[in-house]
């Protein structure tokens, strides 16, 4: 029994404020790129198809945004809704989510 060995079944840190920016900043660069290239393939796609894409991309964008924000004021993975933790595993999925499960449906 080591020292080593003790320190390595610490419980797992929450995903630093560093890395949670790095993944918003890498999913508002992808939604930028979506639009781009939807802009690009204009000629090609129907207007309503369009439509449907850059505002999804927009939506998520502005989701994003806030989420940054809140990694600012340090209200970043507090649910809107019911003010507990947003659990680690749903913002693995979605980084900018700023509800939990519960709520979510709740609002949908
Ligand atoms: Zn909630």
């Amino acid at each position: 029994m080591t020292i080593d060995a003790a320190r390595s079944a610490d419980p797992p840190e929450r995903t630093p404020a560093h890395d949670v920016r790095l993944r918003l900043e890498h999913e508002r660069d992808s939604r930028l790129s979506q639009l781009d290239a939807v802009e690009e393939a204009a000629d090609q796609a129907s207007a309503d198809l369009l439509a449907v894409q850059t505002d999804s991309a927009r939506r998520v964008l502005a989701e994003i945004d806030l989420a940054l924000a809140r990694l600012e004021n340090g209200t970043y993975g507090i649910c809107e809704g019911c003010g507990s933790a947003i659990p680690a595993e749903r913002l693995e999925i979605l980084p900018y989510a700023s509800r939990c499960v519960g709520c979510q449906q709740r609002s949908a």
